[in-house]
């Protein structure tokens, strides 16, 4: 086994720069590693790349954190030079000519791209199952029966076998923050806006947001330090508030915090352990000076949060995904004598079924006749469940939930099943996308072990407060002992 497996950023940084490893020697060790792990997490190594700017790190940089670190980033990042297929068929052969923000702000700091990794189609789902490379399996899991989840099941596994320190995924619904809790891992989406989506393919862009996969908080705030900050010239939707240092309020006192528990999802969990790790974590706040609160949101309203964001996210991605028509981009398949024919053949056989049955929901939710039934009325509830968690926030300083109500959860896609679940388990399953619809910081932090099945807890603040999550999830994380926790070290 590697020497370097689940090490976290600043142990492997130490080890860099007192040249116990080199950057190339260290990029060698995790291709290894990756060939080796029999998670089907990976799209494309990009194995000649990764050594060649390994081999260029020569002039160690102290004060660089990310200096030779390697990394991993979801196959729906635009890579200069390297496949990004967005785990789909329409998408098998495109090769980006440039990179987006976050690569290129990573390649500056240098740390190494090693690989892509899969996801659920287009970023569409939340199982790890739906990409054109099958499934993902969850590394905690050696029977490969309950899933990762998704849809940036590649980049968890990968972290989550503790190959890399940290990884890039995408998050519109919870695709970071639910596979984090399957996982193990730190979870973190910050606020939308606070990082530039440019070379992000979009699935959502009211939803979507650049997320990634880390093992400890203190390296999910240096991960930030590097990805925050305006792009205006290339993404509008960037936001050009001020950048802090988000390692500076990381041990600051939690003494007077209030926090919310709501009780509706509460009531809602389904496997004891999730329970008892809420009231563990209940008695840890308050050891700590903070105090913890039920408040309540109607459980109609939580329940209605997963179809309200399938209309949105459903009709923003068959706008969005417009142009993936065997034109502009796909695969031209046969002889086709018409443009419309064009379309329809790249489309029918580009897509799997869920894409398919997402652009219908889109298309059926922006028909003229449809709008205001269907689109306008999912955007009302939305505005209702903003407005009810910002009421919320302006009482307490974080909202803290449960990722979800299950801890294995056997490969079955959301889609299928949605119609038949309970109001409950609707809302358990899928209330973090409220932090999408509000656009809040949200991170997901290990909060139990079941069997040797890991299970997250949640933190959401104010929008622009990732420094308060970032403290709130580092003083839970000392007093929980599942920092960096990765597979082997569990199985051991
Ligand atoms: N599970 C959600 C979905 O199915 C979330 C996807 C995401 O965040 N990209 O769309």
């Amino acid at each position: 086994m590697s020497n370097y497996i689940g090490k976290t950023i600043e142990e492997l940084h130490e080890l860099l720069v007192s040249k116990k490893v080199t950057p190339l020697e260290l990029a060698k060790e995790v291709i290894e590693e990756i060939k080796r792990e029999n998670t089907n997490a990976i799209e494309t190594l990009a194995e000649k790349e990764a050594l060649e700017f390994a081999s260029s790190l020569n002039e160690v940089e102290e004060d660089n954190v990310f200096w030779g670190i390697p990394f991993v980033a979801k196959d729906n990042f635009a890579t200069k030079d390297i496949l990004t297929t967005a785990s789909s068929d329409i998408l098998k052969d495109y090769i980006p000519c440039f990179d987006a923000t976050v690569i290129a702000k990573l390649k500056e700091k240098k740390a190494v791209l090693i690989a892509k990794t899969t996801l659920d189609e287009l970023a569409m789902g939340g199982t790890g199952t739906t990409g054109h490379k099958g499934i993902t399996y969850n590394p905690y899991d050696p029977t490969h029966t309950y899933k990762i989840g998704g849809s940036s099941c590649g980049s968890a596994s990968i972290v989550a076998q503790g190959i890399v320190p940290f990884s890039l995924g995408s998050d519109t619904g919870d695709s970071v923050r639910k596979p984090a809790s399957y996982a193990g891992l730190v979870g973190m989406k910050p606020s939308w806006g606070r990082i530039s989506r440019y070379g992000l393919f979009p699935f959502a862009p009211s939803l979507d947001h650049v997320a990634y996969f880390t093992r400890t908080v203190k390296d999910a705030a240096l991960v930030l330090n590097v990805l925050a900050g305006e792009d205006l010239s290339h993404d509008a939707t960037s936001s050009i508030n001020a950048v802090p240092d988000y390692l500076k309020d990381l041990e600051k006192s939690l003494n007077g915090k209030r926090i919310a528990y709501i009780k509706e999802l509460n009531e809602s969990i389904k496997d004891q352990p999730i329970l008892d790790g809420m009231n563990k974590i209940k008695d840890i706040f308050v050891s700590l000076g903070a105090s913890v609160e039920e408040v309540s949101i109607d459980l109609r309203l939580l329940a209605a949060i997963y179809p309200t964001y399938m209309i949105i996210s459903c009709a923003e991605a068959t706008s969005n995904n417009a142009n993936l028509d065997g034109i502009k981009f796909g695969p031209r398949i046969g002889e086709e004598k018409t443009y419309q024919e064009v379309m329809m053949k790249a489309r029918t056989a580009g897509f799997s079924e869920l894409i398919k049955r997402r652009f219908v929901i889109g298309s059926y939710s922006l028909f003229k006749d449809n709008q205001e039934e269907l689109f306008l009325r999912a955007q009302k509830i939305r505005r209702i469940v903003v407005n009810k968690v910002n009421e919320i926030l302006s009482s307490y300083d974080a909202i803290v939930t449960p990722c979800g109500g299950i801890i294995r959860n056997p490969f079955i896609s959301n889609d299928n099943i949605s119609d038949k679940l309970d109001q409950g388990t609707m809302a358990i399953e899928n209330h973090l996308a409220m932090g999408n619809f509000a656009g809040l910081p949200s991170i997901s932090i290990p909060m139990g072990l079941d069997d040797g099945f890991p299970f997250d807890v949640n933190i959401m603040t104010k929008a622009f407060t990732e420094s308060e999550c970032f403290n709130i999830a580092y003083a839970l994380e000392s007093k929980l002992d599942l920092k960096n926790i990765y597979a082997k070290k569990v199985g051991e």
